[in-house]
């Protein structure tokens, strides 16, 4: 039943009526939100028409609705295009379900600024839930705030609305708004106008909040914005119609122009046909899903007596330590050889064996207890925040695993793989990824994991692209279903189309050319066409990439990443330790090769077990690098002490990581010096600092008089300015070194340092982008040091640029708003020069 009632719609300000098919905007002329009228006002105070409950007051302050007890709903929305103001201009007096007055002041707003700045200050006051009315008042001339203008007809809602249609949902893909406002009034509008000509109920989805899609105030209520991921929903009869026009509807911009860079910017795929990751390991496949799960083993809690649970436990641990040895043995690379030592150490670590030794002394099972502290001690490390310590959980659930299905009994079920596996999982964990055949897998995409997991290590031993940080959604994937793989841009497409897959086979056709063509030329020296030699050296952290590194035509090592001397152990490498691995890789260099040794970069998020640290909320923000090493001098002694062995062998240079005040730099010149004397050494290797906190490289002129050279680590730099996390699986995308922001740095720090006739390498991932090759070089960048497996590639693409243009494009984009354009901008030089110059030079 319903009562038909009288309402009365006061001006919600002063100024002049105009008709609304005046407006010249035609989500509002036709009507679409609604009908109601327009004021150009004179009043810059926006009040209540009626009495009611804010159903929705957007973010930025333009547009308010009021719903009254009868479902009445009523939408103001201030100017045309002031969404674009994000809120400057208005002050929001309301919060969203408050109860309200009719007369009620809402929202005021600087009507100057307002019309300065927006389209217009034309002001709607539309009836949205539909109900017809009758004007009070003239249609036109001037009306003064609080006036009644409109009266209508309402029916008291009571519970006998129709019933919402019902059946089981379908949903549509995921869809990431381009529109640059989100789903404001507008589209909004547009949006519901189309959900209302389908019988079925529809509502739309943002991550847990959801919005019945024929509502144009639900909608704004979801307060959508640009990139965010929405979802319709649909049941009823046409259902499935209804489902694919509102998702064409969402992806086209419901109505506003939406470009396709705007998608792109949106950082995520426009449908979920597509799921986005980080790349973990570069390249690309077409193959089929392969799921791998992990089994969750049931244990006995009470023991059998002490006794027998503790013989059980060390039987299982000698039986772990012996598999883990056979697969150190077996391990293609030198990375698989470290994972598993390290996973040797876990077996051993005093701590976990202590904790399983009490439960079993408490009465718990052999296999309860060693799952309990494995558990714990995982736990433990997941929550400190570190990636690092977050990579040493996963080393131990995998230890702790493979034990306890010793203890257990279980034997693993080998997973048969079928041709061209691609293989997802949770986290793929050493030990799976060891057992697995590789000629048949062709890559991998995980939930979790980042550019450092393991997974990535592995996978880039084997040259396999691989995938990390991908939505949950990709564990749903049936077995089978055919997935193309883009590590590159870390995307994983489902159902791919032939065209993409077509193209993806002439890219790797046309990428193996050139590795082929760049291989056989990496001995020729970097030298542009114009003639300007760059310095192309090796990013190392052994002996064994040292001499690859030779072998690829490195022509010197520009960063020795110590740390890996260090890392993984139970006590700091001896001096002999170190002194000979130092002078090995010296000698694989060679006396007239450049050397330089990075001191100890490790602290906060990356703790030596040897040297108590305490926690720290903000790793990188905190005992890191020369900071760590200057509080415990000793260890900073040794360790020059220990390069310091190997001068003469090659042409070395020490180089401080994370320097940010001049005093560091002095303090540690200071220890050199004095170490040097100690051993009778005539000359001093060259020292040099890493550039990559902010602070080094806005005051390069002052440190450049007292360095030899600078180092610029991009990594570090370009999360330090932007302000975002290096590993961060969601910032991946935007945490980019191209960005304006770093650029200027780079090119303020190599101004300051040739004043100072000083050199300036880049030894940070964007020296190994062939992309970067001719910004870097006209920055004025001398030396690009790489990762090992690119240096012939960033060789060559020296070679296919002039010093001149490079110069050109580096002042050009040191101009732009964003990395993207930078990566654009590049893309368009890289197109117009280079490949040209590989058919020529074939
Ligand atoms: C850097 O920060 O760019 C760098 C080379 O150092 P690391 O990646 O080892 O922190
Ligand atoms: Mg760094």
């Amino acid at each position: 039943m319903a009562t038909p009632q009288l309402l009365q719609l006061l001006a919600p300000l002063s100024g002049v009526l105009m008709p609304l098919d005046q407006v010249p905007d035609p989500v509002f002329s036709t009507r679409v939100i609604g009908d109601g009228l327009c004021i150009d006002p004179t009043s810059q105070t926006l009040s209540a028409p009626l009495a009611g409950v804010i159903s929705n007051v957007q973010a930025s302050g333009h547009a308010i609705s009021i719903t009254d007890d009868n479902g009445v709903q009523v939408l103001m929305h201030i100017g045309l295009d002031t969404v674009n103001l994000a809120g400057k201009g208005f002050t929001r007096l309301v919060e969203e379900g408050q109860r309200v007055e009719a007369g009620q002041a809402l929202i005021e707003f600087d009507a100057d600024y307002i019309a300065l700045h927006a389209r217009s200050l034309l002001t709607l006051m539309l009836v949205v839930s539909g109900e017809p009315f009758a004007w009070l008042s003239p249609e036109t001339g001037m009306v003064d705030g609080g006036q009644p203008l409109l009266s209508l007809h309402c029916v008291e809602q009571i519970a006998d609305e129709p019933a919402p249609e019902e059946g089981e949902a379908l949903f549509s893909r995921t869809v990431t708004l381009a529109n640059p406002n989100g789903l404001h009034a507008r589209p909004a509008a547009v949006f519901a106008q189309a959900a209302k000509g389908f019988s079925a109920s529809i509502y739309l989805h943002k991550q847990q909040e959801s919005a019945n899609a024929k509502s144009l105030v639900a909608i704004m209520a979801l307060q959508t914005a640009f990139g965010d991921t929405v979802q319709v929903s649909a049941a009823g009869q046409d259902a499935e119609k209804a489902i694919d026009t509102l998702e064409k509807l969402l992806t086209s911009g419901c109505g506003e122009t939406v470009s396709v860079s705007a998608q792109v910017e949106a950082l995520e795929p426009s449908s979920s046909k597509v799921l986005r990751g980080v790349c973990a390991s570069p390249g690309s496949a077409f193959g089929q899903v392969v799921q791998i799960a992990e089994q969750r083993l049931e244990v006995s809690e009470p023991g059998r007596g002490a006794q027998v649970e503790r013989e059980q436990l060390s039987r299982a641990l000698a039986q772990a330590d012996l598999a883990l040895q056979l697969l150190r043995d077996k391990a293609t690379g030198d990375a698989q050889v470290e994972i598993f030592k390290a996973h040797q150490e876990l077996l051993e670590d005093p701590s976990l064996l202590d904790q399983a030794n009490v439960l079993i002394s408490e009465g718990k099972s052999a296999a309860f207890a060693w799952r309990a502290a494995t558990e714990a001690t995982a736990a433990l490390f997941k929550g400190l925040g570190s990636a690092l310590l977050a990579e040493r959980a996963a080393d131990l659930a995998d230890v702790g695993q493979r034990v306890l299905k010793l203890i257990l009994g279980v034997q693993d079920q080998a997973i048969e793989l079928p041709e061209g596996a691609i293989l997802i999982a949770d986290q793929l964990t050493p030990s799976q990824t060891a057992g697995l055949d590789t000629r048949k897998v062709l890559g991998f995409a995980t939930v979790g994991g980042g550019a450092t997991s393991h997974v990535a290590i592995l996978a880039r031993a084997a040259g396999l692209p691989a995938i990390c940080g991908l939505p949950i959604q990709v564990l749903s994937l049936r077995n089978g279903s055919l997935v193309l793989l883009d590590a590159d841009k870390g995307e994983l497409h489902l159902d791919p189309e032939l065209a993409a897959i077509e193209q993806l086979r002439v890219d790797r056709q046309r990428q193996e050319q050139r590795h082929q063509h760049v291989l056989a030329h990496a001995t020729l020296a970097a030298c542009t066409r114009d003639g300007h030699h760059v310095e192309v050296t090796a990013n190392i952290a052994s002996l064994g990439e040292a001499e690859q590194a030779m072998s690829l035509g490195g022509e010197g090592v520009g960063l020795l990443r110590s740390e890996f001397l260090y890392l993984d152990r139970n006590h700091a490498p001896s001096h002999e330790e170190q002194a000979s691995t130092y002078s090995a890789i010296a000698r694989a260099l060679g006396p007239t090769r450049s050397l330089v040794v990075r001191t100890l970069d490790v602290g906060g998020d990356k703790p030596l077990a040897y040297v108590p640290m305490d926690a720290e909320t903000n790793p990188f923000l905190g005992m890191r690098g020369i900071r760590l090493c200057l509080e415990r001098p000793q260890l900073l002694r040794d360790q020059f002490k220990a390069i310091l062995a190997c001068a003469g062998l090659a042409q070395l240079h020490i180089m401080l990581p994370m320097v940010t005040q001049l005093s560091e730099l002095r303090l540690a010149r200071q220890l050199l010096e004095e170490e040097a004397m100690a051993l009778g050494l005539a000359e001093l290797p060259k020292l040099g600092i890493m550039i990559e906190v902010p602070a080094a490289a806005l005051m390069a002129d002052l440190f450049a008089p007292e360095v030899d050279f600078f180092s610029i680590g991009t990594n570090d730099l370009t999360q330090y300015t932007l302000a975002m996390d290096r590993d961060h699986p969601r910032l991946a995308a935007q945490a980019d070194s191209f960005h304006p922001s770093v650029l200027r740095l780079i090119a303020s720090t190599v101004k300051a340092a040739h004043a100072h006739g000083k050199w300036v390498g880049v030894c940070g991932a964007m020296a190994s982008e062939t992309l970067a090759v001719p910004l870097l070089l006209g920055l004025g960048v001398d030396e690009l040091s790489v990762s090992v497996p690119l240096i012939p590639a960033i060789k060559a693409a020296v070679r296919e640029v002039d010093l001149v243009d490079c110069q050109a494009i580096a002042q050009q984009v040191l101009g732009l708003e964003s990395a993207q354009q930078v990566r654009e901008a590049l893309r368009l030089y890289h197109e117009a020069t280079v490949d040209t110059s590989l058919v020529l030079e074939n």
